[in-house]
């Protein structure tokens, strides 16, 4: 009895004194977006637990470290841990965290400043039916319609996060829709009397006559409106007027017919279909139908939640309970070909582990664009200097391109690359803004207060417009509309609140209050204001030609978002195929190679419509993938 005594007084002494030596120590930081709180225990000298009890940092990109960095820093028991790639700043605030935890409890800091290295695994090869190389967009429905028609797929994704730009983007998805456009109001006269010109060929471009055989292709089309807006004319007229010919004409045209009319039509006709497929999937949108800024026409669906952040999730999902393989952290390098087929991919993971994937039907490119990569932007648009800001992730380096080319793949549309007159000041990205849903809920003013663009025009040009401004900057006005005041977040699910608080917009109840926060004259942003209402009212923009309107903008409060030019979109890349197969230097089909996404060229032109990006790489990828999953097995 006096033995059990003992062990039990020991034991308890143990658990005191343990207790006793545990320290817990909890601090706030700055993160990426606003405030991180963090609870850090540290037992003798190992930190045991790092706790982030509040933070509002972007899904997908500043969370992804707030998800893997605490666990790496207890691994490794280091400060000295990489930051998560892409989410550098919000990566920098946890460790600054953590130290300042440290230092509170009176341990010694240096022992964990030591260096961590990285050790790679052995060399790993693995098999699927399909290997698709990049997680987001193209590469998840990619993956997703592979898996449907009982592929085996594997995803490689070099970030430790699914979404790539995706992730990021606005979220507007153009389709022309029927059901849903019953509820938009008919177009403006002046609006429509713009498509009547199209019909009447009075915006013709002098090189498309030149071209006779590709200039029947577009002709088709234009019959086809003519025909629908008879169709129309003869109706009540109580919706507005949309059709599938109009939005082909309008992305042809739209980038000034250098653009790909059959992987035009391609395009236009698998918007609404695969729309419907996305939304068998999970995706919900919101109910307005609205345009988007580049976006030329009411046809474009917002994601319900958070822009581009859902179309990831909904597949992310799926893809999860399809099965597909996600190996994340891992670089795809290299195609390898097999007597003129493409076999498999070589790969790398970040601790240097390298990887085989063989691919027994087909390999799918979706790396994404290149604007994220400085050098190789300027060296196909030298006007893109490093200065200009982006709006996309640090992975969009060209990587996919790079791979394709080694293998002869052929390129087209290199120097084509959309900036967007909507960048952040801070940092180039495109969140943080406010402007309602679309085009209709907003003017752009500059810093002298004065309206420098028709804000419905194509992308190109109202970047153009902007950059002949002082210090490129700008201001888009807006008010509580019907989008934002029941809500708490903008489109892209930022809080609003946090934004006025940490200066990223500006809030006031008056025209003139919100002028004077932003350092213009609140006579002249008054006379812009009132000048521009009255506009809508007659649907007549008499200084710019605007033609989109929506309601008057005059529910206080009134913000204001201040906003720079920033890179966005290539459109050149690798050339595919209705079909999504690559095309060689040689015209011909690469077997067993496929690509979907910002990482193929040439459908767009020269200027891409907003809104039309997500449906290119939702078609595409879902075309790549289903084709693939088609292919004989080796
Ligand atoms: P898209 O809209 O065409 O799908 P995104 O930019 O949304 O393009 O996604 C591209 C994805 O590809 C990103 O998640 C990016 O991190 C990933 N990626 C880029 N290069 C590589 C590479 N070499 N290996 C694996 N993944 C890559």
């Amino acid at each position: 009895m006096k033995k059990h005594i003992g062990i039990l007084l020991l034991t308890l002494m143990l658990f005191f004194t343990a207790c006793e030596n545990e320290i817990t120590s909890a601090t706030t930081v700055k993160g990426y977006e606003d405030e991180i709180d963090m609870v850090v225990k540290i037992k003798g000298d190992s930190i045991t637990s790092i706790e982030i009890t509040k933070h509002n940092e972007s899904p997908f990109i500043g969370a992804s470290a707030i998800e893997l960095l605490p666990q790496e820093i207890i691994n490794e028991q280091s400060l000295m841990v990489d930051a998560i790639t892409g989410a550098t700043e919000t990566s920098n605030a946890i460790k600054e965290g953590v130290r300042t935890c440290l230092k509170n409890s009176g341990v010694d800091i240096k022992k964990f400043e030591k260096e961590v290295k990285k050790t790679a695994s052995e060399e790993i090869e693995k098999t699927a039916d399909v290997v698709i190389i990049g997680g987001g967009g193209a590469g998840l429905s990619a993956a997703v319609a592979a898996a449907e028609e009982g592929s085996k797929v594997i995803l490689i994704e070099k970030m430790p996060m699914l979404g790539g730009n995706t992730v990021r983007a606005g979220g507007a998805y153009n389709s022309v829709d029927p059901e849903r456009q019953k509820n938009v109001d008919p177009a403006s006269d002046e609006a429509m009397e713009s498509l009547e010109l199209l019909v009447r060929g009075e915006l013709k471009e002098a090189h498309i006559r030149q071209n006779e055989d590709y200039y029947k292709l577009y002709d088709k089309w234009i019959k086809e409106l003519e025909k629908d807006l008879n169709t129309y004319k003869q109706s009540d007229k109580s919706h507005l007027f949309d059709s599938k010919a109009l939005h082909i004409i309008q992305t042809f045209s739209g980038g000034d017919y250098e653009g790909n009319i059959e992987l035009i039509e391609k395009l236009i006709s698998d918007s609404l279909p695969t729309l419907k497929w996305l939304e068998s999937n999970g995706m919900v949108w919101k109910e307005n139908i609205a345009t988007v800024p580049g976006g030329l026409w009411p046809r474009a669906h917002i994601p319900k939640n958070a822009a581009g952040r859902d179309f990831i999730e909904t597949n992310k999902n799926k893809a999860n309970s399809l099965g597909v393989e996600f190996i994340m952290d891992c670089k795809g390098k290299d195609l390898i070909m097999q007597g003129g087929r493409v076999v498999a991919v070589s790969a790398e993971k970040r601790d240097g582990t390298k990887l085989t994937l063989n691919a027994n039907k087909a390999v799918i490119i979706a790396t994404g664009g290149f604007a994220g990569n400085k050098e190789m932007r300027e060296k196909y648009d030298p006007n893109l200097v490093k200065e200009l800001g982006t709006t996309n992730s640090p992975a969009i380096q060209g990587d996919g391109i790079v791979m394709a080319e080694k293998i002869n793949a052929n390129l087209v549309g290199m120097e084509y690359i959309q900036c967007l007159p909507w960048g952040n000041p801070k940092n180039g990205s495109l969140n943080g803004w406010l402007g309602g849903i679309g085009v209709e809920y907003y003017y752009q003013v500059n810093t002298d207060g004065k309206r420098f663009m028709t804000e419905d025009g194509r992308r190109d040009y109202m970047t153009g417009e902007l950059l002949k401004q002082k210090g490129a900057m700008s201001y888009v006005i807006t008010d509580t509309n019907r989008e934002s005041e029941n809500s708490e977040t903008n489109l892209w699910g930022d809080n609003i609140e946090e934004l006025v608080k940490s200066g990223t917009v500006y809030r006031a109840d008056t025209i003139e209050d919100l002028a004077k926060q932003i350092n213009i004259d609140p006579k002249i942003l008054r006379e812009t204001h009132d000048t521009f209402n009255s506009y809508v009212e007659s649907g007549v923009d008499k200084d710019f030609d605007r033609k989109l309107f929506g309601d008057k903008i005059d529910k206080a409060p009134f913000y204001a978002s201040p906003r720079m030019p920033t890179v966005h979109h290539t459109m050149g890349g690798i050339q595919i195929d209705e079909k999504a197969r690559v095309i060689d230097r040689d015209g011909k089909i690469i077997p067993g190679l496929y690509a979907a996404g910002e990482v193929t060229g040439g459908i767009h032109g020269k200027n891409r419509l907003g809104g039309n990006a997500l449906v290119d790489v939702h078609v595409f990828g879902y075309e790549a993938g289903k084709n693939a999953a088609a292919e004989k097995v080796k």
